[in-house]
């Protein structure tokens, strides 16, 4: 190691000037102090990185199909080609507006001087708000409540606060493709339990049981369920509880569309039926609301307090080291929860009309089916073809401009193929995207 001694002396400067004209940046065996950089500023040489900094391996796992198309479809966009969108889940991009009273609620908060950090658990109204729409879903024995950046930053911070390396949780298949990101980024191994097509989408129970290792500290239930729009029934809600009671499990319900329920079922939060078992409930501004963009989150951590005591201190130190969810946004929250719901019942009289034409399409079309959604707005219909459904996805974009998602990005049973269709676009454009989808299936693959 080279000795810097002392850097104000004329030879020193000569030699230090010398180690800077030879010496790559990255080259650890020249120090690189403080003293280092304040000779640098005083002596600038032109130095240019030569190796590659790479990216984590754990991040080659990390996949978002639903974005990662984007790329393609901004080729074809280059060429003059109008994109018909039925690849995300963001009803504001289609005619539905987020409601005035969250807007304005939001603005008075601006106006009021809300615009500090907040506490990293949340802002008190909200906090009020949230436990009282908990207890009204029948959620009771609730430990904590906290608000994030959308259900994503939850997911994240709940995930990180559970898992040691070599654990891991049960993700459903197909999933929403945020819970493996997350733990890829985690460098947690997947294990998935499989969603039952035969049954309406329903969990697979004795694929669930056959995956539960000593390992397993959780399992994830989507209810309603993207991708495929499924509602689960309360008899199915109990037998997951029982399976966590019995090995010890967190579960993540992730119940952000539990208001857009399209036909009669009533919507069961898991929490509701498993009072003791550790649970944590997702929900948020972002679909019920018509907000998505506000990012505003939140999580209900319920089940026997000593129980769950220190993993609420664990994901509470996580809540704490990134400062705050949006601070006047979370205002939106009262004013969701306990102000008008009027704009649910358009939402959901529209979703339904256009659920129904999907459905339509999907089962009278060769090669086509699909179990009808009951939730959320997604379809997740059956491609009977030879081809991989990730060449059809992308067939359908480059030659037809029509964009939706492979099922192979969420994850399917081997040989099976699907694709995912958001069914937020009005009827016009949905049948105009249909008839365009029904040109290719027919060329492609014939009647
Ligand atoms: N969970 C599910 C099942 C979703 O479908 C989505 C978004 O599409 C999210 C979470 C993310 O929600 P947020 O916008 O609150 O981060």
């Amino acid at each position: 190691m080279t000795s810097l001694g002392d850097w104000h002396s004329p030879d020193k400067k000569a030699q230090l000037t010398s180690i800077a004209r030879t010496a790559p940046i990255h080259n650890r065996s020249v120090p690189l102090g403080t003293r280092y950089g304040t000779i640098y500023a005083e002596f600038p040489m032109p130095l240019t990185q030569s190796r590659e900094i790479l990216a984590a391996s754990r991040l080659e796992n990390v996949k978002y199909a639903i974005r990662d198309l984007a790329c393609v479809a901004q080729e074809v966009a280059a060429k003059g080609h109008k994109i018909l969108p039925l690849n995300i889940g963001d009803p504001i991009n289609f005619d539905f507006e987020t409601p005035a009273h969250l807007i304005e609620a939001v603005h008075q908060a601006m106006r009021e001087g809300k615009n500090g950090y907040a506490p990293s658990s949340g802002v008190t109204p909200a906090l009020n708000a949230i436990r009282a729409e908990a207890a009204r879903k029948g959620i009771t024995n609730i430990q904590d409540v906290f608000v994030t950046s959308g259900v994503s930053e939850s997911v994240d911070i709940c995930l990180t606060a559970l898992l040691n390396p070599g654990e891991d949780v049960l993700t459903p298949s197909p999933d929403y493709p945020l819970y493996s990101a997350v733990l890829s980024k985690l460098d947690i191994g997947l294990n998935t339990y499989y969603l039952n097509e035969e049954d309406g989408w329903q969990p697979d129970l004795d694929d669930i049981k056959r995956k539960i290792t000593p390992r397993t500290r959780g399992i994830v239930l989507i209810n309603p369920n993207n991708p495929t729009g499924s509602v689960c029934t309360r008899r199915m809600l109990q037998d997951i509880a029982e399976l966590a009671r019995r090995h010890n499990l967190v579960i993540f319900a992730d119940e952000i569309y539990d208001k857009l329920i399209l036909d009669n079922d009533e919507h069961i939060s898991l929490a509701a039926v498993a009072p003791d078992v550790p649970v944590v409930t997702f929900g948020g501004l972002s679909k019920n609301y018509l907000a998505p963009g506000w990012r505003i989150g939140w999580g209900v951590i319920s089940g026997d307090a000593a129980v769950v005591k220190p993993y609420v201190e664990g994901v509470n130190k996580l809540l704490r080291s990134r400062l705050c969810a949006n601070h006047p946004e979370q205002y939106a929250i009262p004013a969701a929860l306990e102000g008008p719901q009027e704009h649910l019942i358009e939402v959901r009289k529209k979703l339904r009309s256009r659920r129904d034409l999907t459905v339509q399409w999907c089962n009278s079309t060769a090669h086509v089916s699909c179990v009808s959604p009951r939730g959320a707005f997604y379809a997740f219909p059956k491609l009977d073809i030879a081809e991989g459904d990730d060449v059809f996805v992308k067939e359908l974009l480059v030659q037809k401009h029509v964009l939706v998602v492979h099922g192979s990005g969420f994850g399917q049973k081997p040989g099976t193929r699907h694709f995912r269709i958001v069914f937020l676009p009005d009827e016009k454009t949905l049948t105009a995207a249909y008839a365009k989808m029904a040109d290719l299936i027919q060329e492609r693959y014939g009647k």
